[in-house]
């Protein structure tokens, strides 16, 4: 049993700290968002008034939050996190997905204060938050990995040490390129076959045993129908908000940028979620981009 404090008990942080609580770790959570104390409460956790209250006295401090300017906020800013717990040296873990540079700002900062780090992003969405079995990939330094382990462990069914610092987010970076990338493929493949006269379902029936299968087509299919837990059954309610999403297609091109590195998919797929954003649908689920398709002409 381990204390913990949780900060950023939002779609994904709020079901992995109540997986927390069910494997019987002392939880104490913050979030800004009223609602996101009352579930974690209505979970078996406790919650406090600030981010610095709920990490006095925690072993393990753990982040999920939106993206890398609130990770450096919460961690560095006056009286930020690292800040109030370097007396204590509790181990620090930040599962949002974010910049590689910020990742590794805020854990040189944590080394300086004598603590250790991980950058431990997550994947497998909300289901997986809420089920207990994310993959994590993590970054950092070999020990400290082997003493996050077993509260990982707790949150995700495959735990991945990738590397050193910043290569948990390295990962994270260019598993969502793939999947920004897969998910308009699938779209545009439901598109069509409507257009042919086919079937959804014997589609989906058909072609998840066929070349084209992938986590968008089997478990998160964009079309109605098909998958009954993908967001597209309930009007796209995230799920992984394109907001999000658009953030991780721009932290891989930002990547590419540095690296010279050609993402010409990667780049049609930003505009493409960029567009779906600024049709008023950022903070629907990425998949939405499926509306956004269907409603366009061919040129
Ligand atoms: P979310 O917006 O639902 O949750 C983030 C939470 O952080 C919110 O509840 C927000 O109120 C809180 N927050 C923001 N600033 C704060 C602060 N200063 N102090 C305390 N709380 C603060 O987002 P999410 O979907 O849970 O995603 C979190 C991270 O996980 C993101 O980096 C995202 O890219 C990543 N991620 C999301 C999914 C998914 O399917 N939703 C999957 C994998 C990874």
């Amino acid at each position: 049993m381990a204390i913990i404090g949780f900060i950023g008990l939002g779609n994904m942080g709020g079901p992995m700290a109540a997986n927390l609580v069910k494997a019987g770790h002392k939880v104490t959570g913050y979030d800004i968002v009223p609602a996101a104390l009352e579930a974690l409460k209505a979970a078996g956790g406790a919650v406090a008034a600030s981010a610095s209250d709920a990490v006095k006295g925690a072993e393990i401090v753990i982040t999920m939050l939106p993206a890398g300017e609130h990770v450096r906020q919460v961690w560095l800013h006056q009286g930020g996190l690292i800040d109030v717990v370097k007396d204590t040296k509790p181990l620090l873990i930040d599962c949002s997905t974010i910049d590689v540079e910020s990742a590794r700002v805020v854990t040189a900062a944590a080394e300086e204060a004598g603590m250790t780090m991980l950058d431990a992003p997550v994947s497998g969405g909300t289901v997986g938050a809420a089920n207990g079995t994310l993959t994590f990939m993590v970054g950092g330094d070999a020990g400290a990995f082997a003493k996050g382990l077993p509260v990982l462990q707790a949150m995700g069914k495959n735990i991945f040490h990738a590397g050193g610092p910043g290569a948990g987010q390295a990962v994270k970076i260019c598993n969502n390129m793939m999947l920004a990338i897969n998910m308009i493929g699938v779209a545009e493949g439901f598109i069509l076959a409507e257009k042919l006269g086919l079937d959804w379902m014997k589609l989906h029936e058909i072609c998840t045993t066929a070349t084209s299968n992938s986590f968008a087509l089997s478990n998160y299919c964009p079309a109605p129908g098909p998958t009954p837990a993908s967001p597209a059954n309930r009007d796209y309610a995230p799920g992984f908000m394109t907001a999000l999403m658009l953030k991780d297609v721009k932290l891989s091109q930002a990547a590419a940028e540095a690296t010279g590195v050609a993402t010409p998919m990667a780049a049609l797929a930003q505009s493409l979620y960029q567009a779906t954003a600024d049709a008023g649908d950022a903070a629907k689920d990425f998949s939405v981009v499926f509306r956004l398709l269907e409603g366009m002409k061919r040129a």
